[in-house]
């Protein structure tokens, strides 16, 4: 008996566009909105995640820090329940995408850096694995992790970059 590579190997390429189907599929992680009605999906993984401690996340959030993820845009889609989607803009940096409908936070866009954040309460299948703490000047909640601890923000996101202790 003879193994046949060659029809073995054509069986998986003709496969192939369904694997990549599926792999985004697994690679997607969905959210929606307090009410359910707008519902988004991230694909892939986020280029950064950690907590905000500034006084804006806190005060937008009703909580003590934000569990955020940066995710490249076009990474970023809302699948359902656009016309919901409201924007409320206070300062340049952020766009705060919410639900009009329940008032549910959904993302938080920033055109200056190019990312948007997707809370990470959002999209509850995302695996958190914080890896900064920005604005931690700010902090009312210290979080002694081990993780580093940024005064604002890094440089590249036009902050000092400097870091201070836990
Ligand atoms: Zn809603
Ligand atoms: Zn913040």
């Amino acid at each position: 008996m003879s193994v046949q590579p060659r029809g073995y190997f054509s069986a998986i390429n003709g496969a192939r566009p369904m694997l990549n189907k599926l792999e985004k599929l697994i690679m997607a992680h969905f959210g929606s909105c307090f009410c359910e009605a707008v519902k988004l999906e991230a694909t892939g993984s986020p280029e950064a995640m950690g907590y905000c401690h500034c006084r804006s996340c806190r005060s937008w959030s009703g909580a003590p820090v934000n569990a955020f993820s940066l995710w490249k845009p076009e990474a970023v889609r809302i699948t359902a329940g656009a016309e919901h989607v409201a924007t409320f803009q206070k300062t340049q940096f952020s766009q705060r995408k919410y639900c009009a409908k329940c008032g549910g936070h959904l993302i938080n866009n920033h055109p200056a850096i190019g990312l948007v954040d997707v809370y990470t309460a959002t999209i509850p299948t995302l695996a958190f694995t914080p890896g900064v703490h920005v604005n931690y000047a700010e902090t009312v909640l210290p979080m002694r992790d081990g993780l580093p601890k940024l005064k604002d923000f890094p440089v590249e996101f036009g902050g000092s970059g400097e870091a201070i202790a836990e």
